[in-house]
């Protein structure tokens, strides 16, 4: 994990919308403001897309099309390589920037190396970007080519925006589409600077173009638009409802999506506490608590969990330590990170004061952290109501369900019991038990004696079950989705 001490930005910051390859205000000119979660300051005011600048970035995507599909995704990925080396290069100013407007840690920042590394793999997968063929009918040959869907969208979340906006351009493009991607109106400066990398690594005008703006009426103009032909979405199970029904209204444009979670965590009477403790406390902390992955509901077997506990506590209180103003965490030191923004800093409080009511007991945190800037202390609830709507809903913040369990069939059941199935994962020394319970997790990514954030590789599939989305970021299968397959019948 680089650590970029003193990071730096390059200098004035970028508030302009990218269509064309061009840095542009917004046809009426309009801007809204982002703040610093720290310090509750403004950090820029920002050009705002509206529905006619939605229109304008997809003429130029449209005008793109037709020489980026032509050219052959051998060809793209060389723009890739020299993206991906420019990204880790622009890792302190983009350390810098996600700190000032999400408050992510940036001693702990590592999307750039992360995004590079995906780059470089969706790179290869160009020559990959085939069909198949087929002897089976008399007298033919047939096969299936794969070919762009041609204009396409992506609508990202602000909690890692430079990686899911990577997990959605990697495919698209090299699958020789042409992009249109709205960041969120909590993190458009980062992508901002993906988007002058982009410039800089040579892409061709229009490939990929990026609108900073609110999801109505940016996002939803996307949505709704007749020349988008398919759209990734990353971000919450409410908005993928409304993106996938706008697409069901317009033109029928396909639509994948990538959704929250309530992931399990399962740790066995025989597990390995030196590496589960510590794993269990950095996938509750990390980003706040704000990762889709978050292992936010723990089943600890009864016969370990006060001593679960007590350890747990002790670990999170080493790893979030932070003193009663706040840290900026832009600095080095910072050790814990404050919510996004107010909205989300009263979401997670109002979930703390439901923790009281559901039975539960509160036996770390539960209240604000500092008394400047959004910081909220990692909270742990102790055996809240199965029911209740902590146990229930995604909280997206330091906010853990710590239970107990007695036996297999009736923890599997309860981790099970859930809409959302995006991540799981488990602790024991026992193989046979590993791998009945890796199969028995309704969820689409699974950890064996590991757990998030640390499951994330390139090659593998990221992707949920149930209201987590149908989407796959990352791997093979996301370009597979990307693209869309053409029969051809040849007789001979
Ligand atoms: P969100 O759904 O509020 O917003 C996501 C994006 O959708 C933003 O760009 C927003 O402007 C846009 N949007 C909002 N309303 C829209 C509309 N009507 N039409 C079109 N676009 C619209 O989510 P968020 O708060 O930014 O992100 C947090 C959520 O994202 C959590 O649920 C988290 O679990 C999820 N997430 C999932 C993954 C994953 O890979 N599964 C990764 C990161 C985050």
């Amino acid at each position: 994990m680089p650590v970029h001490e003193g990071a730096k930005t390059s200098g004035k910051i970028e508030t302009r919308l990218f269509i064309n390859n061009e840095f542009v205000e917004s046809i009426s000119g309009k801007t809204f403001d982002v703040f610093n979660p720290y310090s509750e300051e403004k950090v820029a005011s920002v050009y705002e897309a509206l529905p006619e600048d939605v229109d304008k970035a997809v003429d130029a995507a449209e005008a793109a099309l037709p020489a980026w599909e032509e050219m052959g995704a051998i060809a793209r990925a060389e723009y890739y390589y020299k993206l991906a080396d420019l990204l880790e290069a622009a890792g302190p100013e983009l350390a810098e920037l996600e700190s000032k407007e999400t408050g992510q840690l940036a001693s702990r920042y590592r999307e750039n190396a992360v995004g590079a590394k995906g780059l470089r793999m969706f790179a290869g997968l160009a020559s990959d970007l085939n069909g198949a063929t087929s002897l089976a009918m008399p007298g033919h040959v047939n096969m299936v080519i794969r070919q762009p869907y041609g204009v396409c969208g992506a609508i990202v979340p602000w909690n890692v925006p430079i990686l899911a906006a990577i997990f959605k351009m990697g495919p698209a493009l090299i699958g020789g589409n042409t992009l249109v991607l709205k960041s969120s109106e909590k993190s458009p400066l980062t992508a901002l600077v993906l988007a002058r990398l982009v410039k800089e690594a040579g892409f061709p005008p229009g490939v990929f173009n990026v609108l900073s703006g609110y999801g109505n009426p940016a996002g939803a103009a996307m949505a709704s638009h007749m020349k988008i032909r398919k759209i990734g979405f990353t971000g919450s199970a409410r908005t993928g409802r409304l993106i996938k029904e706008a697409a069901a209204k317009s033109n029928l444009k396909r639509v994948s999506l990538e959704l929250g979670g309530k992931s399990p965590l399962i740790i066995f009477d025989d597990a390995n506490l030196e590496a589960a403790i510590p794993a269990a406390a950095i996938s509750i902390i990390a980003l706040t608590g704000q990762v889709c992955i978050a292992s936010s509901r723990l089943y600890v077997h009864s016969s370990i969990a006060d001593v679960f506990q007590e350890k747990l506590i002790q670990a999170i209180k080493k790893m979030s330590a932070n003193s009663p103003e706040g840290v900026d965490p832009s600095s080095p030191e910072a050790m814990h990170q404050p919510q996004v923004d107010k909205a989300q800093f009263e979401n997670v409080l109002k979930y703390i004061e439901l923790a009281k009511e559901s039975g539960g007991e509160i036996v770390l945190g539960g209240k604000r952290q500092t008394e400047k800037g959004y910081f909220i202390e990692p909270t742990i609830i102790r055996n809240p109501d199965h029911d209740s709507r902590v146990s229930k809903e995604e909280i997206f913040g330091p906010v853990l369900c710590f239970n107990t369990f007695e036996d297999e069939d009736e923890v599997m059941k309860r981790a099970n019991d859930s809409e959302y199935g995006l991540f799981a994962s488990l602790y024991t020394k026992d193989i046979s038990r590993a791998m009945r319970i890796a199969k028995r997790f309704e969820s689409g990514m699974v950890g064996v004696n590991t757990t998030s954030p640390m499951t994330t590789a390139p090659d593998m599939p990221f992707s949920g079950w149930k209201a987590s989305g149908d989407g796959v970021d990352l791997s093979k299968a996301s370009l597979d989705l990307w693209t869309q397959m053409k029969t051809i019948y040849i007789k001979i």
